[in-house]
């Protein structure tokens, strides 16, 4: 084999990363991105002289010692020379009436302060950070995928984990807003089901938490756009070919065998092999025309309540002044409901102030005040913007919004400007992504855990990848996909995989 041809549509973390990965064993990748930069959901941009950083919260995968650090180093998104910022208090809780707490990076500090917050708990928040403790241990397999494992590999998962499984397995199948009601206090049982957004299991609460505890879940300095731009590079030191603006309207197919695509600008392009890292409904339902079926996996499309997705309303503000003393992350809950699909009673300001190389201009620092939502809060908005009223609706949220932060920050009265605001709809044509998502499908109590092959019986010398085929989605999903996905195509050519 010289050089086969592989098409990858979708220039995201997972795209880049399938080119990386292809290149390194003797393919020749072309990767297509309909958009005129690539990065997908992990994503940065200016406004007002400011940079808004588009994703990265927490990165699983930023310590050295993580298995998924390794992938990260292969793709050259993360080295030695990156620094990571180590966040410690991960979020400010704040109910008013001087009711707080602080989420701590380090799990004694949190649970000492949670017990003097809530002495009639202390039982229960004892057992909670055993359990994120317990997470800590926790990790998705990076190295191959459960296809390619051979016996010694499951023996080894299972001589490592098989205790923690027990309780992995448990908490996918119990929901936060479950959980919390284990605990007295209401304020702690408000957190609980709430810190997620509506209907996540306590798994995902758990590992998000554990990942930070852990100190595996920090956040590369010069962020998310950074992080891409590092991969971007790699793929074309490597010699893959990125062409951006370029939309795929569909797969070409003939007798059952991927042969290429069709560019919307009509032009055709041929491949020995077809990547889709598009959102996988785009994928099966736009770009496949809905003519094949993704076994297991399509019944999802239509169960919105057990497979919701997870999206945001964010305004963001240019603040004058010097953010270094406020907290990363606080959640501040309100009294008078900020009517969206729901009625919302808390926000989540976001301060960009620890990262000093994201351009602001002299002392200012950036905001995100963000609201959480799924699938309704999508439709709410795409209602707004049928009926015209989508500008006005916008601006008339950031206000609030800005009006709630001056309440909780009255020091920057008069020192506050919304410089961007960002909806479902957002996401949805930025990203083709379903109903405003940017991540997979939430994992629920009742869901099940998502862990997809990418291949579609019927259809040859095609595969999906993408964080769509890996439970909840977000960055390690997308980059594991992509190396599963090449370990695949060269098994299918008789190739042994490098990594490097
Ligand atoms: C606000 C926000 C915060 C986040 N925070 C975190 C976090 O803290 N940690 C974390 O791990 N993850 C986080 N994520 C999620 C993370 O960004 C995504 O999981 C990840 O980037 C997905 O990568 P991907 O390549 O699988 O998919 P995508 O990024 O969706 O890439 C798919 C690409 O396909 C392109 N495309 C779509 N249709 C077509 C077409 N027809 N033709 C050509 N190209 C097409 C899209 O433009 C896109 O570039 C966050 C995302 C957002 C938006």
């Amino acid at each position: 084999m010289a050089n086969k041809k592989v098409i990858i549509v979708g220039g995201g973390v997972a795209g880049l990363s399938t080119a990386i990965y292809l290149q390194v064993n003797g393919y020749q990748a072309l990767v297509l991105e309909k958009n005129s930069v690539v990065g997908g959901a992990c994503m940065g941009w200016e406004r007002k002289g400011c940079h808004i950083d588009g994703c990265i919260h927490w990165l699983v995968g930023a310590n050295p010692k993580s298995p998924t650090y390794k992938l990260w180093e292969e793709v050259g998104a993360l080295s030695s020379d990156i620094e990571i910022f180590n966040q410690d208090d991960l979020c400010v809780l704040d109910f008013g009436d001087g009711k707080t707490f602080t989420m701590w990076s380090n799990l004694e500090r949190f649970e000492k302060e949670l017990i003097e917050f809530s002495p009639e708990d202390e039982k229960q928040i004892r057992k909670f950070c055993r359990l994120v403790k317990r997470f800590e241990k926790i990790n998705a397999p990076t190295e191959k995928p459960v296809d390619l494992m051979n016996l010694w590999d499951f023996l080894k998962i299972g001589f490592t984990m098989a205790g923690d499984y027990y309780h992995y397995g448990k908490a996918c199948k119990i929901g936060c807003d479950e959980y919390a009601k284990k605990f007295k206090n209401p304020y702690l049982k408000r957190w609980i089901s709430e810190h997620m957004v509506a209907n996540y299991n306590l798994m995902s609460f758990l590992y998000m938490y554990a990942h930070v505890t852990s100190k595996d879940g920090g956040i590369p300095l010069g962020g998310s756009l950074a992080l891409v731009e590092r991969i971007k590079q790699k793929a074309i030191s490597l010699g893959a070919e990125i062409r951006t603006n370029a939309e795929v309207e569909k797969i070409e197919i003939e007798k059952g065998v991927a042969k290429g695509v069709t560019l919307k600008n009509g032009e055709s392009l041929q491949a020995d092999w077809v990547v889709c890292t598009t959102p996988t409904e785009h994928t099966l339902k736009k770009l496949l025309e809905n003519k094949y079926s993704f076994k297991n996996f399509d019944f999802m499309f239509d169960d919105r309540k057990n497979y919701p997705i997870y999206t945001f309303t964010t305004a963001v503000f240019k603040v004058q002044g010097d953010g270094s003393k406020y907290p990363l992350s606080h959640k501040v809950y309100f009294n008078d409901g900020l009517n969206l699909e729901k009625s919302h009673d808390s926000v989540t300001f976001r301060n960009y102030a620890y990262d000093k190389t994201l351009k602001t201009p002299d002392g200012c620092f950036v905001v995100q005040a963000t609201l959480g939502g799924n699938d309704d809060m999508y439709f709410w908005w795409k209602d707004v913007k049928e009926k015209g009223d989508y500008k006005t609706k916008k601006q008339e949220i950031a206000q609030k919004l800005l009006e709630i932060y001056i309440q909780k920050y009255p020091e920057f009265s008069q020192k506050v400007e919304i410089i961007d605001i960002i909806t479902p709809m957002t996401y949805e044509r930025y990203l083709n992504g379903r109903n405003g998502s940017f991540q997979g499908f939430v994992h629920t109590p009742k869901g099940k855990a998502i862990n997809k092959k990418g291949v579609i019986k019927g259809l040859k010398n095609f595969h999906l990848a993408g964080q769509w085929l890996l439970t909840s989605g977000g960055l390690p999903p997308a980059v594991i996909t992509a190396r599963f996905t090449a370990q695949r195509i060269c098994k299918a050519d008789k190739i042994k995989f490098k990594s490097k």
